[in-house]
């Protein structure tokens, strides 16, 4: 279950950064790769995918640097002495930071657990052994049940 909770991430800025504003349209394009991954399993990127997301990263520039974390209590001797290198890799704009982002999640091996819920269309991570979640959370299946229950009714009543 690391591996997907390691997906928490991108399902944040899915959420936030990417759900309102000037990044919308960032966020409807990764929304489109995602979907178009889950015609392959991992760890196959299906080809239409593969085109949306290097279109979404064309012409991108990154940058790497180095970040050196403040020494921790329990920080390890050796690693005081030698001092240790954060490696980071930036993207120019959000559009560079969701091809890094969509890189990451076509490796991830559960990136299948990424879903979107068919109620309110927030992003969550499906944690439930057999990979059922469909909603993010009880309150949203509730709302689910309740208007699909309405659907049937008024088919009923034709
Ligand atoms: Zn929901």
């Amino acid at each position: 279950m690391r591996e997907a909770r390691d997906l928490e991430p991108f399902a944040r800025l899915l959420n936030t950064e990417w759900a309102t504003g000037d990044h919308v349209q960032v966020g409807d394009r990764v929304a489109a790769v995602i979907q178009a991954t889950a015609a392959l399993p991992h760890p196959w990127v299906p080809w239409r995918a593969g085109e949306q997301f290097a279109a979404l990263a064309a012409g991108q520039t990154f940058r790497y640097d180095i970040v050196k974390p403040q020494p921790q209590a329990q920080t390890p001797a050796d690693l005081r002495k030698h001092g240790v290198a954060w490696i980071r890799l930036h993207a120019s704009d959000q559009r560079g930071l969701a091809a890094q982002e969509l890189d990451r999640f076509f490796r991830n091996p559960s990136r299948d657990r990424l879903r979107r819920c068919q109620q309110c269309t927030h992003w969550f991570i499906d944690m439930t052994r057999n990979k059922s979640a469909q909603r993010c959370q009880r309150k949203c299946t509730i709302a689910w049940s309740n208007a699909q229950r309405m659907k049937t009714r008024k088919r009923g009543s034709r």
